[in-house]
Formats: C-alpha cells, sequence, structure tokens
C-alpha cells in the first residue's frame, strides 16, 4: 500500500532521497598518517597535510580505499576500477587548505541496491546512486570562549565515504528501514561504526511531495540529522510544510533546510541562488585511482557473510520464521551467539529462548549480547535438559532465572534445587488419583460433557507435583481415567 499525506486536495506521495555520510574505519586519514581515531585532545591527530601547510602533498591511504571498495561489494553496487579526486572549494575556518578533497565527476563506486523490509514484511529495493570517498573537515568551537571561536583540526582528512540512493523512498518508515540496513551492512563490513551518536554516520535528506503519477516535484535539502528517528521526523514535518505551501498556490524553492527537533519544524539555511559554486576541478597533486580487478576479487572473497544472506540461511538451515531470522541477525555477535546455541539443537526452540527470554532479560538489565550474563554455551546447556527432558519447559523458565542471578549452570541449579522432571508413572498416577478424589464435583461435570475442565485437572496434577511432572504424561494419565 502506498503511503500518503492527505491534504486539502487529495493525498500526497512523499519522494525521499538520502546522502549518508559514513567515516571509515581506519587508523589514519584519507590523505595524512595522522591517527583517524575519535576524540583526544584538540589538534593532537595533525600532520601538516591536514593542516594545509604550503607545500605539503596528499597520499592515498590504500586501506581507505579497500574499506570503500568493500562498501561497495557490499551494497551489491559496482566498482568503478578507475575514480579521480577532485577539489571541492570553499572558505570555512575549519578548512585550512580551502577545499576538500572529493569524488564529483568519478566516483569509485556506481550504482548498487539496498534491500529493505517493513513492518508488514513488505520487501522494497532502493537504488544506491553511488559511493564516493572525500575529507571530512575539522570542527569550529563557539562554546570555549565568549568572544573566540576556535578550531580543532583533528577531523580534518578523516575519510568519509558519501552514500547516496535514489529518490526511491516513499515513506519516514522506509527512509528508517533503509538507515538501519545501511548502518547493519557497514557494521557487519566493519567499514564504519555507525554510530550517529558520534557523528560517525549522518544523513542529508531530500524531501519532495507529489501527486500520484505526477514527474519529481522541487526537493528541498535537510542538512546533517543525526538520527534515525530525527530522519524520519524530518520527512514528515518537511512533506506536510510542502504540502502547504502547494496547496496555498505558491511553488516549493529548492534549497537546503536545517531540521529543528525541538520544535519540530525546518528551517531554510540557504536557497538555490545562494548555493555555493564549489568550482569543482581534478586534483592537480592526485594521479587518477586505478584498482585492479583482482584486488577486487580478492577483497570480495575475503568478505564476510552480510546480513541478508545470513538470514536466508538461517531460515534454511534452521528452520525458522523469516521474521525470527532477520531479529537474529540484526547484529554479528547476535547471530553467532545463536549459531552456538542452535548447533546441534533444536533450532526453532533456541530461536524462541534466544529472541524471548534472553532479549528480554538483557532489555531488563540493559545488558548487550556482548556482556550476556548467560553465555551461549550455558543456554545451549540448559536447552540439553529440556531436549532429553530432564527439566520440563515450565521449570526451564525459573531455571533461566536463576542462571540470571546466580551465573550457575542449569544442570547445577536443577540438582540444587531438586527440579528434575517426575517421569515416574507410579507418581504421576497417584497424584492424578488423589486430585480426582478431591474433585469429585469437577469430575462429574467432566464426564457429564464440561471439556474445558480438563485443563484444570493438568493444572491440579501439575500444582500437586510443584511443576515438575511430565507434562505429557500427565495428560496421558489423566486421559486414561477421566
Ligand atoms: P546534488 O548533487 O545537488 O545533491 P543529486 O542529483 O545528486 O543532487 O541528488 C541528491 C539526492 O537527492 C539524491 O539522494 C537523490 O535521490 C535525491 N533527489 C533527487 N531528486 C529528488 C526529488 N525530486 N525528491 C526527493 N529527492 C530527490
Ligand atoms: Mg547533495
Amino acid at each position: 500500500m502506498t503511503y500518503t499525506i492527505e491534504g486539502k486536495t487529495g493525498a500526497w506521495e512523499i519522494v525521499v532521497g538520502l546522502e549518508v555520510h559514513a567515516q571509515v574505519i581506519s587508523h589514519s586519514k584519507l590523505f595524512s598518517g595522522a591517527s583517524a581515531s575519535y576524540g583526544g585532545e584538540p589538534n593532537t591527530h595533525v600532520s601538516l597535510v591536514d593542516a594545509g601547510f604550503p607545500g605539503m602533498l596528499p597520499v592515498l591511504n590504500q586501506e581507505c580505499v579497500a574499506q570503500a571498495i568493500r562498501t561497495g561489494l557490499g551494497l551489491r553496487a559496482r566498482i568503478n576500477l578507475e575514480s579521480r579526486f577532485d577539489r571541492k572549494n570553499y572558505f570555512y575556518a575549519d578548512l585550512p587548505t580551502g577545499y576538500q578533497i572529493s569524488q564529483f565527476t568519478h566516483p569509485i563506486v556506481g550504482e548498487g541496491t539496498v534491500e529493505i523490509e517493513l513492518a508488514d514484511g513488505t520487501v522494497r529495493h532502493i537504488g544506491i546512486t553511488r559511493l564516493h570517498m572525500e575529507q571530512d573537515a575539522g570542527k569550529s568551537m563557539h562554546d570555549q570562549d565568549p568572544a573566540r571561536s576556535f578550531i580543532d583540526l583533528n577531523r580534518a582528512g578523516v575519510a568519509l565515504m558519501e552514500i547516496v540512493s535514489e529518490p526511491d523512498i516513499r515513506c519516514p518508515e522506509e527512509a528508517g528501514a533503509y538507515l538501519r540496513k545501511l548502518r547493519q551492512i557497514l557494521r557487519y563490513l566493519g567499514t564504519c561504526d555507525g554510530n550517529m551518536e558520534e557523528g560517525s554516520m549522518r544523513a542529508d535528506v531530500n524531501v519532495s511531495v507529489r501527486k500520484a503519477g505526477e514527474p519529481f516535484r522541487t526537493r528541498c535539502e535537510i542538512k546533517n540529522v543525526n538520527s534515525i528517528r530525527y530522519v524520519m521526523h524530518a520527512i514528515e514535518v518537511e512533506a506536510t510544510r510542502q504540502i502547504e505551501v502547494w496547496e496555498d498556490g505558491g511553488e516549493v524553492d529548492q534549497e537546503t533546510r536545517l531540521f529543528d527537533p525541538s520544535r519540530n519544524e525546518t528551517r531554510s539555511l540557504r536557497s538555490k541562488e545562494d548555493a555555493h559554486d564549489y568550482r569543482y576541478f581534478p586534483d592537480p597533486d592526485l594521479l587518477p585511482l586505478v584498482v585492479e580487478q583482482e584486488w577486487v576479487d580478492e577483497l570480495e572473497r575475503a568478505l564476510p557473510e552480510l546480513p541478508d544472506d545470513k538470514r536466508d540461511r538461517f531460515i534454511k538451515e534452521y528452520g525458522i520464521p523469516r521474521y525470527d531470522a532477520s531479529v537474529l541477525v540484526a547484529e554479528q555477535a547476535i547471530a553467532d551467539y545463536y549459531e552456538e546455541v542452535a548447533k546441534g539443537r533444536d533450532a526453532r526452540l533456541a530461536a524462541n529462548w534466544v529472541t524471548g527470554d534472553l532479549f528480554g532479560a538483557l532489555n531488563r538489565t540493559g545488558r548487550t549480547i556482548t556482556d550476556s550474563p548467560i553465555s551461549a554455551a550455558a543456554l545451549g546447556g540448559m536447552l540439553d535438559l529440556v531436549s532429553d527432558k530432564t527439566i520440563n519447559g515450565k521449570i526451564a523458565k525459573e531455571v533461566f532465572e536463576d542462571m540470571l542471578e546466580t551465573g550457575d549452570s542449569a544442570a547445577a541449579i536443577v540438582e540444587r534445587k531438586g527440579l528434575k522432571q517426575v517421569t515416574d508413572t507410579g507418581a504421576i498416577d497417584a497424584a492424578v488419583a488423589d486430585v480426582m478424589a478431591r474433585n469429585a464435583d469437577k469430575v462429574e461435570e467432566y464426564r457429564g460433557g464440561k471439556d474445558r475442565l480438563f485443563g484444570f485437572f493438568v493444572g491440579q496434577v501439575m500444582k500437586a507435583m510443584a511443576g515438575k511432572a511430565n507434562p505429557a504424561m500427565v495428560n496421558e494419565a489423566l486421559k486414561k481415567v477421566l
């Protein structure tokens, strides 16, 4: 179903294209040997190249190129064996060279695609237009002194990948799903940590609106939105604003805007008329970048299994529902944990325990899978006790809670608390007889046709046996005598 916003003149469709800046994971910067690590005292990760000293020459960091190629491969995109670096000229205090080295006409990665899945199960493919490499700028600090601003060049020259999508996104939910998927792929690949709070992934959001079937209308670009939730809000708010402009007989100007989450509005930053003319030209300090197909193939062979492939394998290999598989591949560490639990065991049961009880416990205790109080081996050990009928499903919940609290193994807990399932037919038959004797009236009613009382008897017998009876055997025994 198409997502639309209802205006005075009918339904409007939203059109969105995203430009995502993703900071490359690398030891050093794109064109210098200075550290690319986050934080640090201001101006301690700066080489003369980053500071734009006269006569300094950029030297391309091969690892950053490899990261861009890996990302391109992860986006199922075309790798351009020849690409170029251009100068994007503008003056700003945090840009000491007066230009940013970027890739304008010849990016390293061309068209690709990202598969997204919506809450209702719809699968869509969002086109990738390109990915290019560029340098980050420094940071102006206006809050250190009442009269002066300072510049921190630690970020200056750090490698970024700009990943541009086609205008294929049609609603806030799709934008959110796209960004989550992109972040997931980058994390799997180890090419960007996807941490939006630290600014290592940020999005420029292009929004326009149109009536169904129309060609695209003018878009506005909302700059530097730094959380997925804000991207989704910004789209909604900006689309609503544009609809009002069109419906009031006005015209949407192509402009750059800012999203203000505290007021839930976008504000104009600059119009097309005062858009920068960057006077791009090929950087004369850098040769065209030529990579060998063999190297690309080598990088491709070394790629980890990507989330979509892993999900499909989980469905096939473990026979679990698609939804569970998607949840379990959300992060590499979760997928690894699940596989360790599932290997050689009832994989569906394992999926239920991991996505249900374990995730619940992690949420409650504010932990992540990597510092889970119950290891995969320990959870697997507990599932073994369920499978070999040492404990039943209900007791398993109790054992799990105890494991969380004490860190003991399931076997030790079962031993300590005497939770072993009772499979002795004599004991079960005795409990059944006792329950029937104490509830003669109900037995009467049951035999008179009140079938749903059966559950009551099961409950009473289980209670009499402190929950430890084998439920299937209790059912059997009851059926026999009732
Ligand atoms: P620029 O280089 O000026 O930023 P691009 O053509 O590269 O322009 O487009 C930038 C982004 O805008 C892309 O993500 C693209 O998908 C998106 N976009 C282009 N046209 C529209 C439109 N009419 N509505 C929404 N987004 C659009
Ligand atoms: Mg742009």
